[in-house]
Parts: structure tokens; sequence; C-alpha cells
């Protein structure tokens, strides 16, 4: 899980992403093994994205990583259509 960030807080690189929605059994699953933090059903843009695990710090915004994960998405899109 080396590409999670560190902490802007206390710079711990104990940090988790959290997951939001209703927890499924893969979910709780990862909770127990301490993978990702659970964020609850209610998210909004605004909702913070990563926890760390050494001061119960949270940031980052959802909508941001959300916007990542699309932009990888299409990277490997486009990249398909290249070939
Ligand atoms: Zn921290």
């Amino acid at each position: 899980m080396g590409k999670n960030p560190k902490c802007p807080k206390c710079g711990a690189e104990n940090t988790v992403p959290i997951s939001y929605g209703f927890p499924v059994l893969d979910m709780i699953e990862s909770y127990h093994k301490g993978e990702i933090e659970l964020g609850g059903c209610c998210v909004t843009n605004d909702s913070p994205c990563w926890y760390c695990k050494d001061c119960k710090n949270r940031w980052g915004k959802h909508s941001e990583y959300m916007d990542r994960k699309r932009q990888e998405l299409l990277g490997r899109f486009e990249k398909h259509k290249e070939e």
C-alpha cells in the first residue's frame, strides 16, 4: 500500500482510503484488516477521502479522489485507442 499519501498533519504513512456507502462484507473485512476506514453511507464532494490511523486526521476531497480515478481510467482508455 505504498501509494497512499502521507498525513499532512503528522507526516505518518499509516494512512488508509476512506470508503463510502453501505459496508458490504468485503469492506468490513478490509476494515478489520486495517486497510480502509469506513466513511458511512452519506458522501458529498467535500467528504474526506484519506484517514490517518496515527492522529485520526481526515483530509482530502472525495471529489478529487474520484477525479483521479476517472483520469486513470480515461488514460488507460486513451492508450487503448492509440494502439
Ligand atoms: Zn496523522
